[in-house]
């Protein structure tokens, strides 16, 4: 159970988090309501207890329900110098356990060992090879995304600078790390630039370390000295120091003419955490969405894929028609697709059958899910309204107070509450910079109005359906 836990928690908060903070973390015992969980250092369990005590919990909650409690304790020195027996041999079992569909590590196509690009003083998130442009599928969610990101990696020391910072966004496994890394690679590669790629984690991570071995100056001039710095991931970026320094980097690197390339999983003006002056800051470059993959693209990818597995596995092939299948029913995102085709090749090669269509529908059986919802912006919302109240949008971000923008004004902030998972305090900077308590208001004046009117419920009703199409 315990190693059910940390899969969740990897996949909860992503591979880099889950190495940087909880890959020391031991299980001490369970009794009653609480989890006694234990790690080798007082920073580590202020760290965790600090920002993933209500992840962690959840986590324990998911597999047992009776958990309501997680106490968290800093090991004492012998035992965590004798780390020996949880820490190496289930590794690798954990490692497949959550591979999610791949093949076993020998059979991992390409997949050599990630490896670190050459930053010393800094030490970057690691890179996987396979992720470069020559890989990089281009498709109509992405042409633009990928021209950016082409641009930034082309340029040279002392070039100057046309978007800053390049700002890339989109949902889960739409390309944004493959597209990171291929920039970093490529600067790396073709010219004298200094090209380091962090995770928004890792930049935490570095700072803090750096923060209690009292080297952070050091750490900030390593940083200012990059030409090209590419941050993934900024949705994770937490805690008010940690965002501060990265808001003094971001300047400092932008003002001297360097490079920063940014990918998130939303709108900088969706980044809640952050302070104001870095949103405004990280608008200010160049945004670009990478929108969902394309049946095209998604075929494209397929076959990027199935060629760099033939690369070391000249056997393997993929007729036509299951490619095709694949494309028109893995719809979710790129990981999935990835994983497919490594099933594929597992499969394939374990029990030395060709891959058939057959096959291929029993293997990624469970990799085809519904479409999930769609993620409602609250632009839209208030253009739907609007529409349908026959106002402007301007009228609902204004502050004027007539009945006929009064009441689509609370509709829409009730829809952004209901449909999106925007805080109130957000709604309302996105409703002409209104306080988190006009929200509230609004939210329950029309909850307890569609409890009583009919025509008004039917009418909140037409609107999510509109929205959700
Ligand atoms: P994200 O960082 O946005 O979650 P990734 O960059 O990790 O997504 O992509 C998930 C998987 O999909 C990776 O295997 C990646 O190589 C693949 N992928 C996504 N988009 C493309 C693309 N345009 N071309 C080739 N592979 C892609
Ligand atoms: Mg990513």
């Amino acid at each position: 159970r315990w190693s059910r836990v940390k899969g969740r928690l990897r996949t909860s908060v992503g591979e880099d988090v889950y190495t940087s903070w909880f890959a020391r973390m031991d299980l001490e015992g369970v009794q009653d309501e609480s989890v006694h969980l234990s790690v080798p250092t007082r920073f580590l369990k202020s760290w965790i207890q600090a920002h993933y005590a209500d992840r962690v919990l959840t986590c324990w909650q998911a597999e047992m329900p009776e958990v309501h409690r997680i106490d968290l304790t800093v090991r004492t020195a012998m035992r965590s110098a004798a780390p020996a027996k949880e820490q190496t041999a289930p590794a690798d079992q954990r490692r497949i356990e959550q591979t999610n569909g791949r093949p076993a590590p020998e059979l991992r196509a390409t997949a050599t060992a990630p490896v670190s690009a050459s930053h010393d003083a800094l030490g970057g998130s690691p890179l996987d090879p396979r992720l470069t442009f020559a890989s990089f599928v281009i498709g109509r969610s992405n042409t633009l995304a990928h021209a950016a990101a082409r641009q930034v990696a082309e340029g040279r020391r002392g070039d100057p600078v046309m978007f800053n910072p390049l700002y890339i966004h989109a949902g889960v496994g739409l390309g944004k790390t493959h597209l990171l890394q291929a920039v970093t690679w490529a600067g790396n590669s073709g010219s004298e630039r200094k090209v380091l790629y962090l995770t928004a984690e890792k930049f935490m991570y570095g700072f803090v370390a750096a923060l209690k071995t009292q080297t952070a100056l050091a750490f900030k001039e390593a940083l200012r000295g990059i030409d090209v710095l590419v941050i993934d991931d900024l949705q994770f970026l937490q805690g008010k120091s940690t965002q501060a320094e990265f808001c003094h980097t971001l300047n400092a690197l932008i003002d001297a003419g360097r490079q920063v390339v940014i990918a998130a999983d939303r709108p900088p003006s969706d980044l809640e955490s952050l302070d104001d002056r870095v949103r405004s800051r990280l608008a200010g470059g160049l945004v670009v969405e990478m929108g969902s993959l394309g049946e095209e693209l998604r075929l494209g990818i397929l076959k990027s894929r199935v060629a760099a597995a033939r690369a070391h596995h000249a056997s393997f092939d993929v007729p036509e028609a299951v490619l095709d299948y694949l494309a028109r029913t893995i719809t979710h995102n790129g990981r999935d697709l990835e994983g497919a085709i490594n099933r594929l090749l597992a499969h394939s090669k374990l029990n030395a059958q060709p891959v058939t269509l057959e096959m291929a529908e029993r293997e990624v059986r469970d990799l085809i899910r519904p479409q999930e919802p769609k993620r409602i912006k609250i632009e839209d919302i208030q253009r739907v309204v609007a529409r349908q109240y026959n106002v402007s949008r301007s009228d609902l971000l204004s502050s004027r107070r007539t009945a006929n923008v009064v009441r689509p004004r609370q509709v829409a902030m009730y829809l952004a509450k209901t449909l999106t998972l925007r805080s109130l305090p957000e709604i309302g900077r996105r409703f002409g910079g209104r306080d988190h308590t006009t929200v509230l208001h609004a939210v329950r004046k029309i909850e307890a109005l569609v409890a009583r009117d009919i025509a008004l419920s039917e009418e909140v009703e037409s609107l999510k359906r509109q929205l959700q199409e």
